[in-house]
């Protein structure tokens, strides 16, 4: 067993790198709730300049810039179009429900992503026997669909649907510079048709906090209000945002090296007999698979001979074995887990 744990249950066991934490102790900070944090403003102008828009707001979490969201978008009683295994539904503690009162509809994907079809039906039309439907919220790239990325013309296809009935659109963006990176399109063209984005800093880019939310100015000053309520607003904030300047300066477009990481852990994994897995469906840093009868072993005895061995992955879903790559996993690291995985299902 290696001396160090090959953690690859998720992106956010990244650990700030020594030149991270050094830009962090020295950045400027003032009274973030005052707007007098020159850090947290300067990352909140990056943020909006990156997402093409007028305004940004630098929050504790991204589960946060969710909720905020919804909460500004939506009344209660409001209906928000998501797709069903969406990071709002199943891993915000029931937020959607709870802070803004809204009913979900949640809608069939493939791998996350769905068609303007599937938005115009689940559109409820204009009766009081109905909730309003008022919002859809897309994520770009799909966690639980594998950190797949949504094809740029199917997201504006969903959008234009979405606008036509006067909707609201969110995009829940925690991961979406590895969108970004692996396609080249640029992060305000994914941005453009949303009135909300989010962006998370301790994912993949590697910070240890913070995410940021973007729009209009008239929406950020709403969402404001919501992050003073929800007990978000901070005071010396700018020596956590300085992470996410630092990242956004230096973690961007190494996030390609996960992906490539991703990639041939994913090839590897797929010559294990015992594995099921389709490497060609990865095309960011996370990836699923599933073991066959063949294994002759359960997921959880896997995930728990894996922990034996010093390497870390998730299960999610009965038969579902998640691992994500990031920057404190190294090519080497990939090599070892394939050697662990090979002994364990011989
Ligand atoms: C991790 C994640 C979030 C929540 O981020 P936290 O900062 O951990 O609250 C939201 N959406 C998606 C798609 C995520 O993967």
């Amino acid at each position: 067993m290696q001396d160090r744990l090959i953690d690859l249950s998720s992106d956010t066991a990244t650990l700030p790198t020594p030149e991270m934490r050094r830009f962090m102790a020295e950045a400027p900070v003032g009274d973030e709730q005052r707007n007098e944090d020159p850090t947290v403003n300067l990352l909140q102008e990056k943020v909006a300049d990156l997402l093409g828009k007028e305004a940004a707001l630098f929050l504790p979490s991204s589960t946060m810039s969710n909720e905020i969201a919804f909460k500004v978008h939506t009344k209660p009683g409001d209906e928000v179009i998501m797709e069903k295994t969406s990071h709002p539904i199943h891993f915000e503690a029931g937020g959607p429900a709870f802070l803004s009162g809204v009913m979900i509809y949640p809608v069939e994907g493939e791998r996350g992503i769905f068609g303007p079809e599937e938005v115009e039906e689940a559109i409820r039309p204009d009766d009081p026997h109905f909730p309003r439907t008022r919002l859809v919220s897309l994520e770009n790239t799909h966690n639980m669909g594998g950190g797949s990325i949504w094809p740029l013309e199917k997201m504006e296809a969903v959008c234009a649907v979405a606008r036509k009935h006067g909707l609201a659109l969110h995009l829940d963006g925690a991961r979406l510079m590895n969108a970004v990176v692996a396609t080249g399109i640029p992060a305000a063209r994914y941005a453009a048709p949303f009135d909300s984005v989010c962006l998370c800093l301790s994912k993949g880019l590697g910070a240890p906090v913070g995410s940021v939310l973007a729009g209009s100015a008239e929406f950020i000053r709403e969402a404001r209000r919501y992050k003073h309520l929800f007990g978000g607003a901070m005071r010396q904030a700018g020596i956590i945002a300085a992470g996410g300047v630092y990242a956004l300066d230096h973690h961007v477009e190494r996030l390609a090296e996960d992906h490539a990481h991703a990639r041939r852990l994913a090839e590897g994994l797929a010559e294990i007999p015992g594995i099921a897995i389709r490497p060609e469906e990865v095309e960011t840093n996370i990836l699923f698979f599933s073991l066959t009868p063949q294994a002759r072993l359960s997921v959880p005895e896997l995930i728990e001979r894996l922990r034996k061995e010093g390497i870390r992955m998730i299960a999610l879903g009965k038969n579902r074995i998640r691992a994500v790559t990031h920057l404190n996993i190294s090519s080497q690291d990939i090599e070892t887990t394939l050697a662990v995985m090979r002994k364990l299902l011989r």
